[in-house]
């Protein structure tokens, strides 16, 4: 069944015909081209420091082949922006599912984060000069970016302790400082990091100190000390850096919007961002489930005489994970439909109901599929591994699950509490009232 044929019931409105048949395009593309393609384009990487310096050349053969069949930049919702394929953030949500099953398709289809989040801001808040320096290039997939906001020294969930300084010195800004969890860093052709920092630590208001500029790789001044790994890998050749800031400068005009306003770049990015992980990583869990299906019917590796789906308890693992996986694709469209109804700014409950619960439940999923693989689960000898580290990144990268939690639960109970609670006395008082008039006892107060 292709896969406009299994777009959720509540969803099918929001889709066009030219959206259907790219989604279907995009499944072929990755089940055919990139999921094969991926043990490739990790041999290509080769092996130690040589990773650091890897171009494979498969991701140039699929970006070739992606561009032919359109699909190209489809994150960029027309609603917001006229630069991308013209898709709604729920069409996109759809495809991105299918790019989060393999290691290359979003490069490949120039979907890829963190260059999305950032061609988001060049796009939203850039002048047409740095747009055409930097959009452009990373809309044709020349180059590659990196986001730097997280520091070492500080807590930086709370980005009001972001500490780099950005003092400006003539017709230049100066940063000192230092980066780290810089993903994509790493990669050779990163020519760009937006960089947040502190032109005013003094002001008043701890929300208009920060502020972005664009700082091309390479400068003097800056050196990347080491790449970080996630649970052992080292995402080579993309990477996570950690960077230092010794007086680097660069010309005023490479401040993006304007002095105080990082606040506002950094929300506005993250908010299509964050479900953009959202949506891979239901990619992810779905194709933990096939391989759990393979593991399941293996007739070479019965236990106790039956093949493990006879057992009754793996069966449950695969019925709790189709729930999970549907009920997860469900809240992250909902976010998508939200935000093309509005902007991420009305969406965000759902943007963090989204954020929260599509990676615990893909954690939940993949790790019931490594279970079932035995000691092969743990090991490169099945995708599973790689996958589970992979997402549980999630959970605290673009902010942990506790700071999404907090600021939902705290949204939510000053929006209803004065309410709940009239409309619950309210209802008591009736109930009293009622229960005295027909000859019963009233209940004790609330
Ligand atoms: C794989 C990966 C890629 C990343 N890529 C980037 C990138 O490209 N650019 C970038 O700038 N950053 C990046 N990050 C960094 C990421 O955004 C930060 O790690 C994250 O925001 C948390 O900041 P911190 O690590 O300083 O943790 P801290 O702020 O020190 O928080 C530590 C823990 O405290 C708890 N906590 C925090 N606030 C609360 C609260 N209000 N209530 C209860 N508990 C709380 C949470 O459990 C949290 O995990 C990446 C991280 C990872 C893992």
């Amino acid at each position: 069944m292709p896969a406009s044929a299994n777009i959720p019931a509540i969803a099918q409105a929001y889709v066009s015909e030219r959206a259907k048949k790219t989604l279907d395009l995009v499944e072929e593309f990755v089940e055919k081209e990139c999921l094969p393609a991926d043990p490739l384009y990790e041999e290509q990487i080769g092996h130690g420091e040589q990773r650091w310096n890897a171009h494979p050349a498969v991701i140039e053969e699929l970006k070739t082949k992606a561009r032919k069949l359109g699909l190209w930049n489809m994150f960029l919702p027309k609603s917001h922006f006229s630069q991308g394929a013209g898709f709604s953030n729920v069409e996109y949500g759809l495809m991105a599912e299918y790019l989060g099953k393999s290691r290359v398709a979003s490069e490949a289809t120039n979907n890829a984060a963190p260059d999305t989040g950032n061609m988001e801001v060049l796009a939203k808040y850039g002048s047409e000069a740095q747009k055409k320096e930097w959009l452009t290039p990373l809309l044709e997939g020349q180059i590659r970016s990196a986001f730097l906001m997280t520091e070492p020294e500080v807590a930086s969930s709370d980005a009001t302790n972001i500490e780099l300084s950005i003092r400006r010195e003539g017709n230049e800004y100066v940063l000192n400082g230092q980066k780290w969890w810089s993903s994509g860093a790493g990669d050779p052709r990163c020519k760009l990091y937006i960089v947040m920092g502190k032109t005013d630590s003094s002001h008043k208001d701890p929300y208009q100190q920060q502020s972005v500029v664009l700082v091309p790789a390479g400068l003097p001044g800056i050196t990347i000390h080491r790449m970080l790994t996630v649970y052992g890998f080292d995402d080579a050749p993309h990477g996570h850096g950690h960077i230092s800031f010794n007086n680097v400068r660069v010309p005023v005009s490479n401040l993006v919007l304007g002095e105080g306003r990082g606040f506002e770049i950094i929300q506005g990015r993250l908010g299509p961002g964050r479900i953009h992980h959202a949506m891979r990583t239901i990619g992810a869990a779905e194709r933990a489930v096939e391989w759990l299906i393979a593991r399941i019917n293996d007739e070479r590796k019965k236990t106790f005489g039956k093949p493990l789906s006879a057992h009754g308890v793996i069966l449950e693992w695969l019925a709790r994970s189709r729930i999970e996986i549907d009920a997860a694709r469900l809240i992250v469209l909902n976010a998508a439909l939200k935000i093309d109804q509005g902007d991420a700014r009305s969406a965000l409950k759902e943007i963090a109901q989204a954020k929260v619960l599509a990676p615990s439940a893909a954690l939940a999923v993949i790790d019931r599929a490594v279970q079932a693989y035995g000691a092969q689960g743990i090991c490169q000898d099945t995708p599973l591994a790689n996958m589970w580290a992979q997402i549980r990144t999630l959970r605290i990268a673009d902010g942990p699950d506790e700071v999404h939690l907090q600021q939902l639960a705290k949204r939510e109970n000053k929006s209803r509490k004065d309410e709940v609670i009239a409309k619950l006395h309210w209802q008591r008082e009736r109930a009293n009232s009622l229960l005295s008039a027909n000859g019963f006892q009233p209940k004790a107060k609330m």
